[in-house]
């Protein structure tokens, strides 16, 4: 899952792209309107966190252009505390949600899932794959009814294959979901966090194989016979 932020502000910035990165999301900012709008046209989002009083072009301007183009992607903005106007001018330029500032994480993140997860309901937020089951907006995986602890990172990356599952995945296309402009991760990274996916799922009855030259493909075993 991917987000955009587009805030001005350093340091609410900074705390959001970090705790939403500590939940397991890839996570980019914008730190104006202008970048947000060009960004926004060659990047494509899971959910976009906006605010609206942003240097070079307003939050409601980038709103409105990305909604021209036609992108269903989910908006949150953030507004001022009593702004009702801005809450319903942004309402009505096809924001999905708002939240007023100051806010806790805890209900920016809470606001988050069960955005992702409305975004997501046409294709259903839960990707199953024999006994596994990945909760998409949760963050949270089942091996039947034991719950796997993953680290953020594997999270994400079983969720990409989840998402391609039976066809072949290549390192690019799992980095590119992955990371942020700022994280520098290799390919041998990638590599460290398969390798520790399958230890895991050792139990279950999926296997994540290596096809040389090409990436990973993940399906279900076939039973022994
Ligand atoms: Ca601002």
């Amino acid at each position: 899952m991917r987000i955009l932020i587009v805030e001005d502000d350093p340091v609410l910035a900074d705390g959001l792209c970090h705790s939403l990165q500590q939940s397991g999301y890839a996570v980019d900012h914008a730190a104006n309107g202008e970048k947000a709008d060009h960004i926004l046209t060659i990047q494509s989002y899971d959910l976009v966190i906006l605010d609206l009083g942003l240097p070079r072009l307003s939050g409601f301007d980038v709103l409105r252009r990305l909604r021209q183009r036609g992108s269903q992607t989910p908006v949150m903005i953030l507004t001022a505390r009593d702004d009702v106007d801005d809450r319903v001018k942004g309402l009505d330029l096809g924001a999905d949600d708002y939240l007023a500032k100051p806010f806790k994480l805890a209900e920016l993140e809470a606001r988050v899932r069960a955005l992702i997860r409305r975004g997501q309901s046409a294709n259903s937020a839960q990707l199953e794959l024999g006994k596994l089951v990945l909760d998409t907006a949760a963050r949270r995986v089942m091996i039947g009814t034991e719950p796997l602890e993953l680290s953020a990172r594997e999270l994400a990356v079983l969720e990409i294959l989840m998402l391609k599952t039976g066809s072949v995945v290549n390192k690019e296309q799992i980095m590119e979901r992955l990371c942020s402009w700022e994280d520098d991760i290799g390919e041998n990274a990638i590599e460290v966090y398969v390798h520790r996916l399958r230890k895991k799922l050792k139990a279950c009855d999926i296997q994540i194989r290596t096809i040389r030259g090409l990436g990973y493909l993940m399906e279900k075993s076939e039973p022994l016979l």
